[in-house]
Order: structure tokens, then C-alpha cells, then sequence
């Protein structure tokens, strides 16, 4: 999908600052972070880029990825799964411990988590740290 299509699948109008963004979403294909996303952009104007996130993550364009960093990044949902003021993500995060990407694990679904009866779950995040496909391959690589 191009930034066109998406942010018109969601009404969204299409200006410089909504369609800059989700370029640099579809081309790193990994969760970011505000701040490695101003980097990214040509025009870094902050509060420009804050009420787009905001905007992409209330119409169900973005979801937040809990970061071990503890900064908060950003990864693009999956259209069929996400529309606005429903987020469905029960996906696993993977945060490679070389490259230092985050990214979306969408076929691979957290287990169901049995909790107290006491107890309201409101969100489930799991972020799995290691070594991802590309650095894995790449060190394969050197040894032979
Ligand atoms: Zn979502
Ligand atoms: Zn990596
Ligand atoms: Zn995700």
C-alpha cells in the first residue's frame, strides 16, 4: 500500500506532513520512535509530527510498541485488523539486540494469559529481544 492509499482507505486528507511520515514508516518497515522519526523527515516541525501520530494512532493507522528503551515507538497496523477506535493487536514485538530494530511479528499471537479474576486487562504487550533474521544471516555469513 502507498501513504496515498492508505490515509484515503482511512478519509484521511492527504497533506505533506500525514504522507512524509508514513513514507518513512513504509520504507524502514520497523516500529520508531518520535525522535528517529523527526530524524527521517525533511520538515522536522515536533508538534507537527506529534498530532500526526496522534492522528494515525486514533484512526488505527499506527500502534504503539513498547521499547525496552523505554521511549515509546510507533509501528504500522495491519489494514484489515485496524480501523479507527479499534486496535487489535495481539502480535509479538521483536527488538533485535545488533541492529537495535523493533519490529512486528504479525503472525506470531501472544498466548492467552490467564489472570485473576480481580484483575481488568486492558493491554498486553510482549517484546521478545534477540538477534533478528537479517543480523542472524549476516553473522552466518562471517563464520563461513
Ligand atoms: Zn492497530
Ligand atoms: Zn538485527
Ligand atoms: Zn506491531
Amino acid at each position: 500500500m502507498t501513504s496515498k492509499e492508505i490515509l484515503s482507505a482511512h478519509s484521511l486528507r492527504n497533506t505533506n506532513s500525514r504522507s512524509d511520515v508514513l513514507e518513512v514508516f513504509l520504507q524502514k518497515n520497523s516500529a520508531l520512535s518520535q525522535p528517529e522519526l523527526e530524524k527521517e523527515m525533511h520538515e522536522c516541525d515536533r508538534v507537527t509530527i506529534y498530532r500526526t501520530l496522534a492522528t494515525f494512532l486514533d484512526k488505527g493507522i499506527l500502534h504503539k510498541v513498547l521499547d525496552d528503551a523505554g521511549a515509546m515507538k510507533y509501528a504500522l497496523c495491519s489494514h484489515i485488523h485496524c480501523s479507527k477506535h479499534y486496535h487489535s493487536h495481539d502480535h509479538v514485538h521483536f527488538k533485535c539486540n545488533l541492529c537495535a530494530k523493533t519490529i512486528c511479528l504479525e503472525n506470531l499471537h501472544i498466548p492467552p494469559i490467564k489472570m485473576p479474576n480481580t484483575f481488568l486487562v486492558q493491554e498486553v504487550n510482549l517484546l521478545i529481544q534477540g538477534v533478528c533474521d537479517t543480523c542472524g544471516a549476516a553473522k552466518t555469513e562471517l563464520i563461513a
